[in-house]
């Protein structure tokens, strides 16, 4: 953040605008260095399905192993990475490894056919040409079925770029995958595009399932999403499950699928394997809290 002014010695700082363009920099840098160094994991949340309390899969989530400070999650790195580009490099990695885990998942347990792994895209993803033979070789090269593998984006990245991100769309559902808009809800919404775009699942927001049994707004509009995912023939998943209360609240509006701390916290392959493999969380959801792993 300092400069030193020709023909003397004073060192002048522009706090504002110098130091944000240098940290902004340094970090641009070292995150390009991070993917090399390998030090972007892939941590994986279980989805469970509340009809039979069965864990089916997992959204991948990245992480960064940063060797100072430790894990370091999205919220410090995903913006800079779609601003930079970044993002292209760290999206192929986790779509390898999250295709390579659930390709696994499906070899230990042949006979689940429900078995699934979400991954998320941002927008800069979809816009890039390069997505559909990512998207491709991550399949080719793990052995994972097509229609396993759902591809989460908001709906912002819907309402941008349309025409793009329509052709996109349905270049990736041309391969099998099957396509989730994540935070449901929380964008600009326009119906009509769930019927225009190739849309398999609907993701309704951590904010809504949050209120739920507390603010009357938040039950009607996730009664309101589960319903229209109902008549549009769609999958539902509840995001942000904390408490029974909701996790019994999602289940008797019709939601199918939940994913929160209440069943797992993003873990290791390692230790979603295992939950996704031992199948324990059959029956009654209020076992759950004090049985499963957080
Ligand atoms: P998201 O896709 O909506 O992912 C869900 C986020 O909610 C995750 O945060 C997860 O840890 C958190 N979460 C899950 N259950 C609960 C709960 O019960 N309570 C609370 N308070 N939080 C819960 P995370 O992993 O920090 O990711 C944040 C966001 O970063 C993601 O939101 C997604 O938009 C983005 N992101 C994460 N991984 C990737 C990636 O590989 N590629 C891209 N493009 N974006 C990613
Ligand atoms: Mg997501
Ligand atoms: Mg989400
Ligand atoms: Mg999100």
């Amino acid at each position: 953040a300092a400069k030193r002014s020709a023909g003397n010695d004073f060192v002048l700082y522009e706090p504002g605008l110098d130091s944000t363009t240098s940290t902004r920099k340094d970090t641009t840098a070292e995150l390009a260095h991070a993917i090399e160094a390998g030090q972007l994991r892939t941590v994986y949340q279980p989805l469970i399905d509340l009809r039979t309390g069965r864990p089916v899969g997992a959204e991948a989530l990245v992480r960064w192993q940063h060797p100072v400070d430790g894990l370091r999650t999205p919220d410090r790195f995903i913006d800079l990475a779609e601003e930079t580009g970044l993002i292209i490099g760290i999206g192929e990695q986790v779509l390898n490894d999250a295709c390579r885990q659930a390709a696994r998942w499906v070899a230990e347990s042949p006979d689940r056919d429900d078995l699934l792994v979400t991954v998320n895209l941002s927008a800069r993803q979809v816009a890039d040409d390069r997505i559909v033979d990512q998207v491709r070789a991550a399949l080719a090269g793990s052995g994972l079925e097509p229609h396993r593998l759902i591809l989460e984006i908001t709906e912002t990245v819907l309402m941008q770029d349309r025409e793009t991100a329509a052709a996109t769309l349905w270049l990736l559902k041309d391969l099998g995958v099957r396509i989730a808009i994540d935070d449901f809800g929380t964008g600009y919404s326009s119906l009509a595009y769930l019927r225009r775009f190739p849309i398999d699942m609907l993701k309704v927001a951590r904010e809504f399932v949050d209120g739920l049994g507390r603010d009357a707004h938040d039950d009607v509009i996730t009664r309101a999403i589960v319903e229209l995912a109902g008549t549009l023939g769609l999958l539902t998943v509840a995001e942000g499950v904390e408490t029974v209360q909701q996790s019994e609240t999602v289940a008797s509006l019709g939601c199918d699928i939940a994913q929160g701390f209440l069943f797992s916290r993003p873990v290791e392959a390692d230790a979603a394997s295992a939950i996704i493999s031992a199948s324990r969380i059959r029956g009654d959801l209020r076992a759950l809290p004090a049985g499963m792993p957080r």
